[in-house]
Formats: structure tokens, sequence, C-alpha cells
């Protein structure tokens, strides 16, 4: 292998095969497959390691795999809908067929276990999905599962191969020579440095879910917040756009309700909200049912679209926020977030047992009836919320939801107090940014690839209109990682 050299004398201050922007899933996947194919890497994250969050520490660490990388390509082009070349399906779907078995090599103290399959099992080819995540050992240490147990796992095999990384090392643009990108102008805690890459460029830094003007500007309604890292900011798409890339599905998130509310440094935070146990009632802000709960309570990734609807006689988003109702059984079951996964799982915020301190700070309001909760919580008519719990409860003692709610999440909520939180369009990231094609390379707006530019993961994601399933987002970060570089040093 090459080492990354310091300097060239000529204005550049490090030089590597692949530069790879942004330590998490795809990132180190691109940075473990320089290294074993040989190349060497260097590797630039703009957060500190003590405060590194990328999302794939914060997830539930959850990885699609294939076990028919034909199936596999017939039911991730079904859920593309139409928005992703086939080929591309294709390259993901071949990839993911050989992910288990990579993971197991690059990182087997994770005793991966199948934990999940497709979300749409009714397309063609469903059968070949199936979610992995780290092994029951993990999955019961609340100090180390899910997303952590992945991460850490892969810091270790970039640590094992002594893959150098620059950490508080923002990269801002690209450097372009001759019509290639050939490097990265980078702020460091020293200031501005210049780092080479001989071979590519490979974009791994995330999504846009922090960047409030370029969500304004692409998503379907604003606001929509996100539970992910704070330190994905679109900083990738603008690198890409600098130098000519074409975008592609700005307009896509994964996402459901979530809740957003501020940390102590007043800094908001997205939180993934944990409805289950059953007992559970969304209204609009006029507080009236508009959906069917079940699927947010399952936590797939499509409920967000329910929340975006736009009324124009209004001129508003009636459901945005919308509130959830619960009752006091609920708040006693648990934390209304998952403590093994978002900001709670990476120590950003410490969340209460029983919910009493989010009570406190003002998250969760109550009232003795649902008619003060909701007026607690600012709805626009607080009758209005009251009734529409009233006729649920109705319907749950005769076992029929006016939404088609199955009949085993119809618990009534009737043990005051009454609880209800605003919740808001969002989820776990952005998928859109560069356009890629099947070999992972950056295309230009006339399709052609941009010499020496690669991206993987959230960052222009290969994913299209339907979730396919869990772990969607670290498949796709670890199968095109690898398929980046791999093309980068192919080609450069
Ligand atoms: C609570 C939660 C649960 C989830 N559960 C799952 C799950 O179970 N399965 C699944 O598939 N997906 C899940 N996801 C989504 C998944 O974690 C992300 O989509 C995935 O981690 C994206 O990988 P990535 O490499 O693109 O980005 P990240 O893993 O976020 O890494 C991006 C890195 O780039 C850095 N960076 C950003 N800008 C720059 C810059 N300018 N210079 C240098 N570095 C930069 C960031 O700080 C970060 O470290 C979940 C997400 C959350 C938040």
């Amino acid at each position: 292998m090459s080492a990354v050299a310091s300097g060239t004398g000529q204005g550049w201050d490090e030089v590597a095969d692949v530069v790879v922007v942004g330590y998490g899933a795809a990132g180190s996947a691109a940075a473990i497959t320089a290294h074993d194919r040989g190349a060497s890497a260097l590797l630039l994250e703009k957060q500190d390691p003590a405060a590194h969050t990328p999302s794939i520490r914060m997830s539930g660490g959850i990885v699609l795999c294939m076990n028919d990388a034909e199936a596999g390509a017939r039911y991730l082009d079904a859920c593309a809908g139409g928005l992703v070349p086939e080929a591309v399906s294709r390259a993901w779907a071949a990839r993911a067929a050989r992910l288990r078995g990579w993971l197991d090599e690059v990182a087997p103290q994770l005793g991966l276990a199948h934990v999940a399959g497709p979300e749409r099992p009714q397309f063609p080819g469903a059968d070949a999905v199936e979610g992995y995540q780290a092994g029951a050992r993990f999955r019961h240490d609340p100090e180390s599962g899910m997303g952590r147990a992945l991460f850490a796992a892969l810091a270790s095999a970039v640590e094992k191969r002594d893959l150098p990384v620059r950490w508080h090392t923002a990269a801002r643009r690209l450097v372009v020579e001759d019509g290639r990108v050939v490097g990265v102008e980078v702020e460091q805690s020293g200031g501005p440095a210049k780092i080479r890459a001989r071979k590519g460029v490979v974009l791994t830094c995330g999504g846009y879910e922090f960047d409030d003007r370029m969500k304004a500007e692409f998503l379907p309604a604003h606001p929509i917040y996100f539970y992910g890292n704070p330190g994905n900011t679109g900083d990738g798409v603008r690198m890409a756009q600098d130098v000519g890339a074409d975008l592609w599905h700005m307009n896509r998130v994964v996402g459901r309700a979530i809740a957003w509310f501020p940390l102590d440094d007043g800094r908001p935070q997205g939180f993934m909200v944990q409805m289950d146990p059953p007992g559970y009632v969304l209204t609009d802000r006029y507080g009236h049912r508009f959906a069917n709960e079940h699927g947010q309570a399952q936590l797939l990734h499509d409920f967000y679209h329910h929340l975006t609807v736009f009324d124009s006689d209004r001129g508003e988003h009636p459901r945005m926020p919308c509130y959830w109702f619960f009752d006091d059984r609920r708040r006693r079951a648990g934390p209304l977030t998952w403590t093994q996964m978002g900001a709670v799982g990476v120590g950003m915020y410490d969340w209460s047992p029983d919910n009493r301190a989010e009570i406190d700070r003002g998250w969760i309001h109550g009232g003795d009836t649902v008619e003060n909760a909701a007026a607690a919580a600012g709805i626009a008519d607080p009758v209005a919320a009251a009734r529409t719990v009233a006729d649920y409860n109705a319907g749950c003692a005769t076992g029929v939801d006016a939404f088609g709610r199955p009949f085993e999440s119809l618990v009534p909520l009737e043990e005051p107090p009454f609880w209800c939180v605003p919740l808001w369009p969002g989820g776990s990231n952005t998928t859109g940014g560069p356009r890629r094609d099947e070999r992972g390379r950056v295309v230009d707006v006339y399709g052609e690839p941009i010499p020496g530019l690669y991206a993987a993961g959230e960052l222009g994601q290969v994913s299209g209109m339907l979730y396919p399933g869990d772990g969607t987002n670290l498949s796709e970060a670890l199968c095109f990682g690898q398929i980046a570089v791999e093309t980068a040093l192919d080609e450069g």
C-alpha cells in the first residue's frame, strides 16, 4: 500500500490515492475497501472524535442484504418506482448479495443476526431481502447496541488497517484541474489546507438534514426535521453542484412523524418516537384524526406523506405539527423515544425512564382530560380533539376503527392524566444529492461522469419512491462505499 504523504511541494498539504470525505457508514466502507485493494486512503471528518455522531452511530444498525442478486434487483427496481435506472438497482443488489459475507469478514465480532425482511412483501423479488443487525450480545447491552455496535466494529477495522483519519477537518470545495477532480480544500483547526487525491475523491458526507435553506428549497414541505447527525449539513451537495454535478431525489426523505425539541445548548434535535405500547391517536392541528397510525407505530418509512398535505383554502399545512395523544399508562410504560438510538444513544440527551423530566421541560403537555391536554399543547380546537379520542375509544370497544387500524392496536385512552406531544414530518435522512451511476461515479447534467468524483451513502442515495426495508440506508452506504472506491482505483 502506498502511504499517505504529507506535502508535495505544489501547494498540497497531503496526498493519498483516495480521499474520503466523511467518516460514517459509507466513508468507513470506502476507506477499508481502498486499503484492502492496496491503495492509500485518507478519511476527512469534520467532527471531533469526542463528539463524532455520524448517523450510523445513532442508527438501529440494521443492514439490508440480499440472498439472491437477481430477485433482489427486481425488488429494488419495483421499490424505486422509475426513479432509479435498473442498472443501478442491479449493481446495488449484486453487492448487497455479498454484503453479509463482507461484514462477517471485516467485522466478525458483530455476530450478525437476521432481524428484518422487506417492507413491501407483495413486490416481485421481495423474498430476497434480509435485514441483519449486531447479534444478541450487543442488542441487549444498552451501552453498546445497534448502530453503535456496527460503527464501533467498522471503526475497529479502520484502526486495524492504520487508516489515517483527519478529525476536525471539514471539506469545503473540490479542486478541479483540466476537468478532473484532483483534491479537496478543507478547513482544519489550524486553518485551511489542500489535500490531493491521486485516484479520486469519494463524497460520503451524508445528506442535508440540518441545512434549513436546502430543505426549504427542495423538500415537499417546510419545516421537515430529522433525528440523525447534526453534522450532515449538505456540504457534499454544494461541493458536487459547484463542479457541475446533476442532482437527483432532492425531494425525497426516509420519513415519518418525529419530535423536535431544544437540547440544553439551545440547539434543537429530532427524536424518533416510540408510540407503542398501543393506546395512541394522532390528530391534526384542529383535533381531527387523519390516518391509520399503525404504520407510524410500526416504524414504517412513509408516514410523513400523510403529514405534508397542504390545505390551499386555509393556506397552511394542517398536520404540521400533528398531535400525538396517549394516556398515563403509556407515559408510565417507558421513554417515548428509543434510548439505544438517536440523540439519546450517542449521549446528546438523557431521556428519563418515566418521561417526567420531559414533562417538566414542557415537551409533553398534560391535562386531567383530553380537552385540557389538547389545550395545553396548543391545538386550535381542543373540544374536537376530545371528541376524536372519544370516537376512537368507542371504536376500540366495538373492535372497528374508522381508519382501519388492526384489532390488536385498538387500545383505548382512558387513564388520566392524558398527554399530548406535537410531532413533525421528518425522519432519519434525506436521500437527495449528486446523481450517480451504477459504478458510483457522480455524473454531470449531461449524464457524463465527472472524472475523479464518486459518492456513496445518503448523499444522493440510489433509492427511489419507496423504502425497500429496514437497513436500506446502511446497505446502500456500505455497498456503494465499496463500489465507488473500486471504480476510482480501476479508472484513476
Ligand atoms: C436514529 C436513527 C436510526 C436509523 N436506523 C437505521 C437502520 O437501522 N438501518 C439503516 O439502514 N439506516 C438507519 N438510519 C439511517 C442511517 O444511519 C444513515 O442513512 C446512514 O448512516 C448514512 O450513512 P452515510 O455514510 O451517508 O452518513 P453518516 O453515517 O451520517 O456519515 C457522514 C459523516 O460525514 C461527516 N461530514 C459531513 N460533512 C462533512 C464535511 N464537509 N467534511 C468532512 N466530514 C463531513 C459527518 O460528520 C458524518 O460523520 C438511522 C438513522 C438514525 C438517525
